[in-house]
Order: C-alpha cells, then sequence, then structure tokens
C-alpha cells in the first residue's frame, strides 16, 4: 500500500467512525425533553429531586428511572429507553409519575 492510499484508507476508516457514532446516537434517541406534552402528564424530570412533591405526594428521591421496572438501560448507564416514551431517552436519575419499583 503506497503512502496516499494509506492516508485516503485511515481517513475512509475514521470517516466510518464517525458514522456509526451518528447513527448510534440516533438508534439510542434523544434525550426527553421535559415540556414534551407526554412527559408534562406524566410529570417526568430529568432529575428526581425536581420532581413535583405537591402534584405528586408518593415521589421519593430513591425513586428514579435507574430503579424503575421499565427502564430500559443497564446499570451504570447515564440514560436510557423507556416504554412510555418510544424512541426517546430518560435520565438514570429522572422520574416520572408511573415509577414502579425494579422487581
Ligand atoms: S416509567 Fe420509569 S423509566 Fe420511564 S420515565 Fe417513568 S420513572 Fe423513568
Amino acid at each position: 500500500m503506497s503512502q496516499s492510499n494509506r492516508r485516503t484508507f485511515f481517513l475512509q476508516v475514521a470517516a466510518c467512525g464517525g458514522v456509526l457514532a451518528a447513527l448510534q446516537v440516533q438508534a439510542q434517541g434523544a434525550k426527553v425533553d421535559e415540556k414534551d406534552p407526554q412527559a408534562q402528564a406524566l410529570g417526568y424530570v430529568h432529575d428526581t429531586t425536581k420532581a413535583d412533591g405537591k402534584k405528586f405526594p408518593k415521589h421519593a428521591n430513591d425513586q428514579k428511572c435507574g430503579t424503575c421496572a421499565l427502564y430500559q438501560g443497564k446499570a451504570g448507564d447515564a440514560a436510557g429507553g423507556c416504554p412510555l416514551f418510544a424512541g426517546k431517552q430518560v435520565a438514570a436519575g429522572g422520574w416520572c409519575s408511573a415509577w414502579a419499583k425494579k422487581p
């Protein structure tokens, strides 16, 4: 492989890596917007300590998406999927009124 062919090859590999990273972000989805109507209806917040305690008196700060039965992220992930917000990501430290303890 000539010097310039090698350079082109590495540039192509780098470009492919960038495209894959972009696709991965797309597959994982963007973070849920707290102002999204569905998020508002469920009282979703990115930070469980910011949940509206007056509106949701059963809320407790140890209730988080990361400990919710519906959370699809892995332990240690900052965010993950949730069937209530299809195609979007909820924060591991987030919360909504549909929280249910992980069995
Ligand atoms: S259902 Fe569970 S994982 Fe989904 S947003 Fe509500 S608390 Fe988070």
